[in-house]
């Protein structure tokens, strides 16, 4: 599965957004660098001048794309799918994003970043109705239910980002996490106020229209 493996933290200065891609350390003041350098990466433009709309568009994709993990090939299918459904574009674009396993696990609070739901995905430790499932972009669907491996349970760092995930009580009211069992269900699908990252979705789709 290809993925972005350089610093993620200049995607933030990037973006000029924190993106929340390292788990607790984002929420330490001290330790977020994006609090005391907001600056992009890369040397100061040359010449200020007046952005254009493509330049915006793109912007708003690239964001999108690095808060979920997700590189331009499936953005792209993600897009494609969304344009072919009934509703509204952009929304369903997000919802297919929201669905994605590793968003699922995270949203219930079994890792802390998309980033660490992603690599406990990859190394098994995942269960979907029973099955393990070891892809990233699996698209859960209304009424699946997810189990944690005992092996990952087990360890010092799930009672940690279960603690973690307590102390935030965060996960959105369409997945239920139940931290005693390590299992969680989802009994809705996504919908657009559930993204809590400001995320202008409708620029996308015209970038994408064109
Ligand atoms: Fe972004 Fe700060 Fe998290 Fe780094 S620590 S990924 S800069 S929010």
């Amino acid at each position: 599965m290809a993925r972005y493996t350089g610093p993620v933290c200049k995607l933030c200065r990037r973006e000029g957004l924190k993106l929340f891609l390292k788990g607790s350390r984002c929420l330490n003041k001290d330790k977020c660098s994006f609090e005391d350098r907001k600056n992009p990466p890369g040397p100061p433009p040359k010449k200020k001048g007046k952005v254009s709309e493509y330049s915006l568009q793109l912007r708003e994709k690239q964001k999108v794309k690095r808060i979920y993990g997700v590189l331009e090939k499936k953005f792209r299918e993600y897009y494609e799918k969304a344009s072919h459904m009934e509703g509204i574009t952009g929304e369903l674009l997000l919802q297919q994003l929201e669905r994605r396993l590793d968003n699922v696990i995270y949203r219930m609070g079994f890792a802390a970043s998309r980033a660490q739901s992603r690599s406990f995905i990859s190394q098994g430790h995942i269960v979907v109705n029973g099955h393990k499932v070891n892809v990233a972009s699996y698209q859960i669907k209304i009424g699946d239910k997810v189990e944690i491996k005992p092996k990952l349970t087990k360890t010092p760092n799930m009672d940690m980002i279960i603690k973690f995930s307590q102390s935030l009580n965060r996960h959105p009211d369409w997945v239920t996490p139940d931290y005693i069992n390590f299992t969680g269900e989802v009994i809705a699908l996504p919908k657009r106020e559930n993204v809590d990252m400001p995320i202008k979705e409708q620029v996308i789709v015209e970038l994408y229209s064109k």
